[in-house]
């Protein structure tokens, strides 16, 4: 946890650029984007991946996608987005601090 960037960013020991950011989590610009809007939307507590979920922490997720439902066009995204979650060494995790990926701006291609 000491060593996690996500924690760090949510305390401004490290620097972001927040879009959105309430008790529960943080919505950031993604330092790498893949696509023209790259947001990681964070939770504050410091859940390593999904399996290590609480019922707590999967509170905060449905409250993520119904803030990240409404902010939508605000962001930028009134086309549409993708949600993204990677999850463990298959998935393509680098940052054990479970988030969701929200990419966008531009016509994807198809997975
Ligand atoms: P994942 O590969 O799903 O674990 O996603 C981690 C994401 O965090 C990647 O898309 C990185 O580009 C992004 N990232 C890493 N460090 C930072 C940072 N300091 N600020 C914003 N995004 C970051
Ligand atoms: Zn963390």
């Amino acid at each position: 946890m000491e060593d996690c960037i996500f924690c760090k960013i949510k305390v401004g020991e490290l620097p972001s650029t927040k879009v959105y950011e309430d008790d529960d989590f943080i919505i950031i610009k993604d330092i790498n984007p893949v696509a023209k809007i790259h947001l990681i939307a964070i939770p504050n507590e410091h859940y390593p991946s999904l399996e290590m979920q609480t019922e707590h922490g999967a509170q905060v997720l449905g409250k993520i996608l119904h803030k990240i439902g409404e902010l939508g066009d605000s962001l930028g995204l009134e086309n549409g987005y993708r949600l993204v979650i990677n999850q463990g060494e298959d998935g393509g995790q680098t940052v054990q601090h479970l988030h969701i990926h929200i990419i966008g701006g531009e016509k994807l291609k198809n997975m």
